[in-house]
């Protein structure tokens, strides 16, 4: 063994140096602060680790910014020293942390996750009894931690015998971490063992942790053999995750269900249970008018309630279109190209089917001109960024429910409708261009 040459250290500080204005301090303390640079081979950097887990993460993200120069790992010396006291693991230091709105009673229902919020219903109500584990699945925003608390809530209000813990993925890495480094690691594995409900959240981020992965499948193989209740959430199904095969299989075991995004209507709903839980009145017409423009994340619809809440505060008005369309203009999906008009559509659509401007204006039920009406209105809902009211008024006065039910209905038809699919494209390709 060799002195440690200046070059090393050197190395070794510069690179400590750069990283602590890259990462977060916990980023720092967690993963970097443990490793000591240890006396060894000439040329080569020998990193003494505390376990095998900073080892590990540190190969995995910090290695590429040390490049040409070995490294070499040694593990610290095990103390003998009993573990510390204060190292005690979550059920002595913590209570369950749930957030106190993501109860059922606030998970608004709808075709797209009633499958769902059954099934966590019927877990919560009979824990280890009915789908072990339920493993929830779905895209950001669509309410995969507010049925996972929910479950937490009603299980603890039913039944606090139980021992309940609902945990990010994240956090379970971290606990793991922690009681590494204090030696504790049996008891906390002695205290997930010993829980009666176990709520894991984001399940994805355990990809690409090795050895974390394996301490969890062997949490949930324990916990399954005693009927105690896992669920899980996740934004893909299992069989996308990159986690092995072992504990894919596991958590295909008991029940995958899918989260979808919410419809209209049921977008409608939430926003209106929102507003009247901050006690903001939003007026049905506006209420479809924010739904129809945010549709894929629920969180932006919170977000979209409570800027205007701020803003009609603010105004001392209530919440009309016209405040909603000054403050959620950025947060709407469809920014519609602007230079196509209702006029040029009429004009369009007109040629194409051969009938008159007035007759599409005009009031007639005739098929002839009832086709073409519903797909200008069509047209006009996916093309022209105004409010559905506006563009129905465009109309000879129609209203907006009416226009609504047209962009619908061809919507519908043209899944099954080859010439009318043709037809519209037509429309559209001559409007945009
Ligand atoms: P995810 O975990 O799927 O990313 P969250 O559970 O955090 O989503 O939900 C985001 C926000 O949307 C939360 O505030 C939640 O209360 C709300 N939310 C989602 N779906 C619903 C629903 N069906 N009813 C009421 N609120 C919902
Ligand atoms: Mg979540």
């Amino acid at each position: 063994m060799t002195m440690l040459t200046q070059t090393e250290s050197e190395i070794w500080d510069a690179f400590l140096k750069e990283m602590q204005e890259r990462c977060s301090k916990a980023e720092y303390q967690n993963w970097l602060a443990p490793i000591h640079l240890a006396p060894g081979k000439e040329g080569e950097l020998t990193l003494q680790v505390p376990n095998i887990f900073v080892q590990e993460y540190f190969l995995q993200n910090y290695r590429k910014n040390l490049p040409n120069i070995p490294i070499t790992f040694v593990l610290a010396e095990q103390k003998t020293a009993p573990a510390p006291v204060f190292a005690e693991a979550p059920s002595e230091t913590s209570t369950l942390k749930l957030n106190a709105h993501y109860t059922f009673d606030h998970f608004i229902e709808g075709p797209s996750n009633q499958f769902v919020k059954s099934a966590a219903i019927g877990v919560a109500t009979h824990p280890g009894r009915s789908y072990n584990p339920l493993f929830i699945h779905g895209g950001v925003g669509l309410g995969k931690t507010h049925l996972l608390h929910a479950i937490g809530h009603y299980v603890h209000a039913h039944n606090k015998k139980l021992k309940i813990q609902c945990i990010t993925t994240e956090e379970f890495i971290n606990d793991i971490v922690d009681h590494l480094k204090s030696k504790s690691v049996d008891r906390l594995k002695r205290y997930y063992r010993s829980l009666d409900v176990l709520l894991v959240d984001d399940i994805q981020f355990l990809q690409n942790r090795l050895n974390f992965e394996e301490e969890f499948c062997s949490t949930f193989e324990a916990l399954i053999h005693q009927n105690k209740q896992i669920v899980i959430t996740s934004d893909k199904p299992p069989s996308q995750l990159k986690l092995s095969e072992r504990l894919i299989a596991r958590m295909e075991w008991g029940l995958v269900a899918h989260i979808g995004p919410p419809d209209l209507e049921t977008r409608v709903a939430i926003l209106q249970h929102k507003a009247e839980m901050k006690g903001l009145r939003v007026p049905s017409k506006v209420a479809f008018f924010i739904a129809e423009h945010i549709f894929n994340n629920v969180r932006q619809l919170e977000g979209a309630i409570n800027r205007l809440s701020a803003f009609a505060r603010h105004l001392n008005q209530d919440v009309s279109e016209e405040i909603v369309e000054n403050t959620l203009g950025e947060l709407f999906q469809h920014a519609p190209d602007k230079k196509v008009s209702v006029e040029n559509i009429l004009k369009c659509v007109a040629t194409l089917f051969e009938v008159r401007e007035s007759d599409i204006t005009g009031t007639s039920r005739a098929k002839q001109v009832a086709l073409p009406r519903q797909v200008a209105m069509y047209l006009a809902k996916e093309l022209v960024s105004d409010s559905l009211m506006r563009l129905a008024s465009s109309f000879g006065g129609k209203t907006h429910s009416t226009l609504l039910h047209a962009w619908k209905k061809i919507r519908n038809q043209l899944e099954k409708d080859e010439t009318l699919k043709k037809q519209v494209q037509m429309a559209r390709r001559n409007l945009e261009s």
